[in-house]
């Protein structure tokens, strides 16, 4: 989405606000977004100084990383940028910033890359989900399995060293 920012250029109003619907980022590993991402926010201006907040809901889905189990949610990221004319900072290359390009910026460029930068990279089905038999791959979450559990702790093995010397 491109904001036009020439109302609070001029000095017309303070505030622009938006709610809009835009395409959401490309599949990675094991995350597909299944929807189209929701974006509302505002930019406003406080004594000259232009800066944007929003938020974006970004519906994906997944699998558990203990237990695969497909899990469908929504991720939620909070964005703020200040907005600068070009030629106005002493380093562009900011990411603090967003430039304006002939009195409008471009939202969904940047909020993409922030999507992809802030997505974690795994999620649980639930935090303490106890995840799959390494031995006959039953899920423990539904009731303990009957292999033989052999636990090493490798805290547990240095101690028995030096216990048995
Ligand atoms: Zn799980
Ligand atoms: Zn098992």
């Amino acid at each position: 989405m491109l904001i036009n920012l020439g109302p609070i250029l001029c000095g017309e109003t303070d505030k622009i606000s938006f709610d809009y619907k835009t395409d959401s980022p490309e599949d990675f590993d094991d995350i597909h977004f299944t929807d189209a991402v929701s974006v509302s926010g505002n930019i406003v201006n406080m004594a000259g100084y232009i800066s944007l907040t929003l938020k974006a809901s970004v519906p994906f889905s997944t699998h558990c990383a203990r237990c695969w189990k497909e899990i469908n949610s929504v991720f939620n990221l909070d964005f703020c940028k200040g907005i600068a004319a070009k030629n106005t900072l002493q380093n562009e290359d900011t990411d603090d910033y967003l430039i304006m390009k002939n009195d409008s910026v471009d939202i969904d460029t940047p909020l993409g890359e922030a999507i992809l930068l802030s997505f974690p990279i795994t999620f649980l089905c639930k935090e303490d989900c106890k995840g799959l038999c390494p031995m006959c791959g039953e899920d423990l979450n539904e009731g303990e399995c009957n292999c033989v559990k052999k636990e090493i702790d490798p805290r547990l093995e240095i101690l028995k060293k030096l216990l048995d010397k």
